[in-house]
């Protein structure tokens, strides 16, 4: 049987209640890795959806030679530069101060704006390796790495892990093509959870949420609009900040989902179905989450 994420899913799944004596580091510290010299801005739409979310902290880390201009963009921020590589992507050097740093954030979301290749494989298997890394870890677009021994990473992680791959990501995550993706997106989604023991949240027109205790979950946006770039970084923030906030893997990656899939239909009504931006989504994300919309 696969759940509906709806509002009723909602209210079954409630989020952790706000505690009015916490200060912020008390309502989630989120740590976002990923950019690059020729992709700046990614991370501007992941932080700043997980502050919208609630989380009460955040860190980017990025390529030094972008990093001081995110964090104008950015203010709310605490910027971590990063040593590049020739490309202008994050040089494998990075993983020893990211080491550090993961030790000391409730949430690590990795791979948004990163390139996927054998170097990004190697830096997420690092951190992945420590083991008192962040409570949660929510790796998105190149973290996804293809390479073979990922599942006993995450495995390791045990159920703390939510990977949120879009149909391609898949394929190549799962060894499989993209026909075989579309074809059961459920039955591989499910798979992929159980073998590596995390939450997996397949994403599309239509985005399938499974558990690794074999729970399947939908959601239908009905919402072209949010086919466009950065609208993927703004869910893997909206994700990060929820697990920061406390909120169990599985229940922040619905929420997550609802969160931005509602976001998408309320700009498709308000200025056209295709042609809002990913950016755009950032400021309903608090009015949906309290229900003002
Ligand atoms: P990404 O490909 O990583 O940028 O993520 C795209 C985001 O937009 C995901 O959350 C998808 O579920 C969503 N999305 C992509 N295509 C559609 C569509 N046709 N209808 C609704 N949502 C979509
Ligand atoms: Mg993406």
């Amino acid at each position: 049987m696969t759940a509906r994420i709806d509002r009723s899913w909602l209210e079954a799944h409630p989020l952790p209640s706000l505690d009015d004596a916490q200060d912020k580091d008390g309502r989630g510290r989120v740590l976002v890795v990923g950019g690059a010299e020729f992709v700046p801005g990614a991370l501007r739409l992941t932080g700043e959806a997980a502050l919208r979310a609630g989380a009460g902290k955040l860190q980017l880390a990025t390529v030094g030679s972008t990093a001081t201009a995110l964090g104008v963009l950015v203010p709310e921020a605490a910027m971590i530069a990063l040593p590049a590589d020739e490309n202008g992507e994050i040089a494998l050097e990075a993983a020893d101060i990211l080491v550090e740093r993961i030790r000391r954030c409730d949430t690590l979301v990795l791979g948004p704006g990163m390139t996927a290749g054998e170097r990004t494989d190697v830096l997420v298997a690092r951190l992945l390796a420590e083991p008192d890394a962040a409570r949660s870890i929510v790796l998105d677009a190149a973290a996804l790495t293809s390479a073979r021994d990922l599942a006993a990473q995450v495995a390791r992680h045990d159920g703390r892990v939510v990977l949120t791959p879009h149909h391609g990501e898949m394929a190549r995550l799962a060894g499989l093509d993209i026909g075989q993706v579309k074809a059961d997106p459920e039955g591989v989604a499910r798979e992929m959870a159980r073998r590596y023991r995390c939450v997996i949240l397949l994403k599309g027109g239509s985005t399938v949420l499974a558990t690794p205790e074999g729970g399947l979950h939908r959601f239908e946006a009905g919402c072209i609009g949010l086919a466009t770039s950065g609208s993927g970084d703004v869910l893997a923030g909206i994700l990060g900040g929820l697990c920061a906030r406390g909120a169990r893997p599985a229940t922040a990656a619905g929420w997550a989902c609802w969160l931005h899939g509602s976001a998408g239909r309320i700009l498709s009504e308000r200025i056209g179905t295709v042609g809002f931006l990913a950016r755009d989504l950032l400021e309903l994300i608090p009015q949906l989450l309290h229900g003002k919309m």
